[in-house]
């Protein structure tokens, strides 16, 4: 099914961390048909933005179920439309351990799955429809400045849920729908971590031969590698005590906090390049109330597998250990909820292959696409480690993620989704 080049992989293997390629492509020039394909997207740039426009302009927190689903039913429907089946996956909600009145559980909607049955072989896409804004965040609007977009979503991942519609809108016009066999997956909960639909995604990755995932190719680069993402929430319960009548009654669960972040933050190395950031803190009642709740949220970032395990054993000595007090254990209880949410991604001679194909095509289409590793995640990560040859960033040219900054490239939506249709069509058959 999958032939590698020898030069290539050689190629590759020399040349792990390498920036950009050097070496010539091996791919095909683009045919006629191809060359319909690509004219027939540079028709539809306008079209194309004016989904975005409306996409964006609709508001889908991950928490915004409403909002999440309004967005989902216009791909639903788009996608019905190209002879897909749909069906809906079922969220979830994700119990969390919170202080009193800080409820932290999640409430993840539904995702969307369309099949459409083809010859060649089977293509898993991927894409989230979640943003990290929420309904009452400032940065709402879709908003165009030349060739430039602004707006929530825009790269991250909005631009590329067209990307990919637009490329199967594509090959539906040239008759080459029927080469591949599809199944399009949309996420509610991606900027969540995936918390309920990563058992779709797993299951999906060990039925497909090629997945494609449609975050943002940054200012031109497609991704290769990535760390492994964990995060944990962490409450401390301690006893209240008034600050001035009963301070040796008290058991501060801020003071027990303070010191398991000191360790906890302790543990970034940046010579292994595992990071560790303790993001949010919250706790206390008053100023003169020794505090009996306080609650810590972190991530941590992981290149290796096995350091992911050994960051989950390390923070479970520092949860279960009191360090501010000398009390018996459950006198100050620790709650807490970890996850490592997400693998690394560890490139394979397929996943290079694929990244080395999609940039060579890339190329005979006028587009000069680098490489690069991150430090953030996608779903990809999670189909490539279930042994899905996976690439995670062929969406807009987009930078500013999770930022009132974030932009794109409005021309990169039709050059993205002509190089996709190209990809998915050599793809078919390999
Ligand atoms: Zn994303």
């Amino acid at each position: 099914m999958m032939h590698i080049q020898r030069s290539t992989l050689l190629f590759l293997l020399l040349n792990c961390g390498a920036q950009a390629l050097a070496q010539e492509p091996v791919e095909p020039a683009i045919n006629a048909e191809e060359q319909e394909m690509v004219s027939w997207l540079d028709e539809r740039e306008e079209e194309m933005l004016g989904l975005l426009e409306r996409i964006i302009n609709m508001n889908s927190g991950s928490l915004n179920s409403d909002g999440v689903d309004a967005v989902t039913a216009i791909f639903d429907e788009e996608l019905r439309e190209l002879g897909f089946s749909t069906s809906r996956l079922p969220g979830e909600l994700i119990e969390m351990p919170s202080c009193p009145g800080s409820d932290y559980s999640v409430d993840l909607t539904d995702h969307l799955l369309a099949r459409r049955p083809g010859n060649g072989n089977r293509l898993l896409l991927m894409g989230h429809i979640d943003t990290v804004f929420p309904p009452d965040s400032p940065f709402q609007t879709f908003r165009r400045e030349g060739d430039m977009i602004y707006g929530p979503g825009v790269a991250d991942m909005k631009g590329g849920l067209v990307v990919m519609l637009y490329a199967l809108k594509a090959l539906a016009a040239a008759d080459a729908l029927d080469e591949a066999a599809f199944t399009v997956l949309l996420n509610s909960d991606e900027e969540m971590g995936s918390l309920s639909s990563r058992k779709y995604i797993e299951e999906e990755a060990l039925e497909h031969d090629w997945g494609l995932v449609y975050e943002s190719s940054g200012i031109d680069t497609m991704t290769r590698q990535r760390k492994g993402i964990g995060q944990a929430r962490l409450v401390v319960t301690g006893r209240a005590a008034h600050a001035g009548g009963a301070h040796e009654q008290g058991l501060s669960a801020i003071k027990e906090l303070a010191y398991k972040i000191v360790q906890i933050e302790n543990m970034t190395d940046y010579e292994s390049g595992v990071t560790v950031n303790v993001g949010v803190v919250n706790g206390g009642e008053a100023r003169n109330t020794i505090s009996p709740c306080a609650e810590a949220l972190m991530d941590l970032r992981y290149p290796q597998p096995e350091q992911g395990v050994a960051a989950v054993e390390r923070w479970q000595e520092i949860f279960n250990r009191v360090y501010s007090y000398a009390v018996d254990g459950g006198e100050i209880t620790t709650e807490s909820y970890i996850n490592l949410h997400r693998p690394p991604k560890i490139p394979t001679p397929e996943s290079d292959w694929l990244l080395e194909k999609t940039i060579a095509i890339g190329r005979l289409l006028g587009q000069d696409i680098g490489i690069t590793d991150s430090g953030g995640g996608t779903d990809g990560s999670l189909s490539q480690a279930m042994g899905l040859p996976t690439l995670d960033s062929l969406g807009i040219a987009g930078t500013g993620a999770h930022s009132n900054r974030e932009e794109a490239r409005a021309s990169s939506l039709a050059e993205r989704a002509a190089l996709s249709a190209v990809l998915i069509r050599r793809l078919a058959r390999e």
